[in-house]
């Protein structure tokens, strides 16, 4: 039977470094852009504040302001945030840059090529049955399917689309969890 599946693997992909900002830059034109060791700008206008995150571009160095806040009342925001613009702090300065707001505020996307990895629980062993597998994100980690499988299976792209079945369309980037069969 052939729908029959014989063992079922875990994967896990986890962020290894915070991505780049795909961001055009002003000066050199670069699309490529860092958080380096992150740092906000914040400036207070009367009781309005502005937060800013500055990126760095990879090319010219030239630093990039990506808003956070936009002259938002300074009694609306939690005190302990407002500590950690003021101090950089690294937890916020990552929570900042993955928070979708982010990149929809500023019209830029993240890159995440090269910030991740993919824990894959045991070898891939082809025994002449289906073998299920499911995938899930232990951060939100934007990635495409077919480029993780290939990856975890050792496989070419054309491969993976000839020998994965999966309801997840594979070509569309996801951090959502997904399960899928290779067939023998
Ligand atoms: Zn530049």
């Amino acid at each position: 039977m052939s729908s029959h599946v014989h063992i079922v693997l875990p994967w896990v992909v986890r962020r290894t470094r915070l991505p780049l900002v795909s961001v055009r830059c002003p000066d050199c034109r670069s699309g490529s852009a860092t958080t380096g060791d992150g740092r906000f700008r914040v400036n207070a206008n009367g009781k309005l504040l502005d937060v800013w995150l500055l990126v760095r571009c990879v090319s010219c160095n030239r630093t990039i302001k990506l808003t956070v806040h936009d002259r938002a009342p300074v009694r609306s925001f939690d005190p302990a945030a407002l500590r950690g613009y003021r101090v950089n702090d690294p937890g916020l300065v990552a929570s900042t840059l993955l928070d979708p707001r982010l990149a929809q505020r500023n019209r830029c996307a993240l890159d995440w090529d090269g910030s991740w990895r993919l824990d894959a629980a045991s070898p891939w062993i082809d025994e002449g049955w289906p073998v299920q597998i499911g995938v899930a994100f232990a951060d939100p980690v934007l990635v495409r399917p077919e480029r993780l499988i290939a990856q975890g299976l050792g496989l070419s792209r054309s491969q993976v689309l000839r020998r994965i079945k999966c309801e997840t369309p594979l070509r569309r980037p996801t951090s959502t969890g997904f399960t899928f069969t290779v067939i023998p």
